[in-house]
């Protein structure tokens, strides 16, 4: 049986698949989103390009019920705000798979901040800023 998950589209057409709370065979769901996140900011893992979501471009999507193998991973990675005085890191999120080295994350996480701000609209500190990684441990299939 096939899964219904929330996703986003991508420009590519490829699916960015949020974590979730276990298998799901309704929409409705309990699904990832951070406290105070209008935009959730996520680079796709099919083209490699950033893109921010809102909540009413949440689809509900059929999946297999197969997990992805290898495995993934959802990351929550933040990066130092360009303003000192902000409170706010800059988030962006990334799905690779979970055998990928920190330096490559962080490689891939630096490479596609872009234009991406932090909650009060400031730019990142891509020069000397820390990337840091945690891993969302929800359910991704
Ligand atoms: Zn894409
Ligand atoms: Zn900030």
């Amino acid at each position: 049986m096939d899964l219904v998950v929330p996703v986003f589209l991508c420009n590519c057409g490829g699916q960015i698949v949020l974590p979730h709370r276990s298998p799901l065979e309704i929409p409705g769901g309990h699904y990832y989103w951070p406290t105070n996140t209008p935009i959730l900011s996520v680079i796709c893992p099919e083209c490699g390009h950033t893109s921010g979501h809102s909540h009413p471009n949440l689809r509900w999507a059929e999946l297999q019920a197969l997990p992805p193998n290898p495995p993934k991973v959802f990351w929550r990675t933040e990066i130092e705000c360009a303003q000192s005085d902000c409170e706010f890191p800059v988030v962006l999120h990334a799905i690779t798979t979970n055998t990928i080295l920190p330096k490559r994350l962080e490689d891939l996480v630096r490479d596609a901040l872009g234009e991406t701000k932090c909650l009060r609209g400031f730019s990142h500190r891509l020069q000397g800023g820390k990337v840091r990684a945690e891993v969302i441990d929800w359910e991704l299939k």
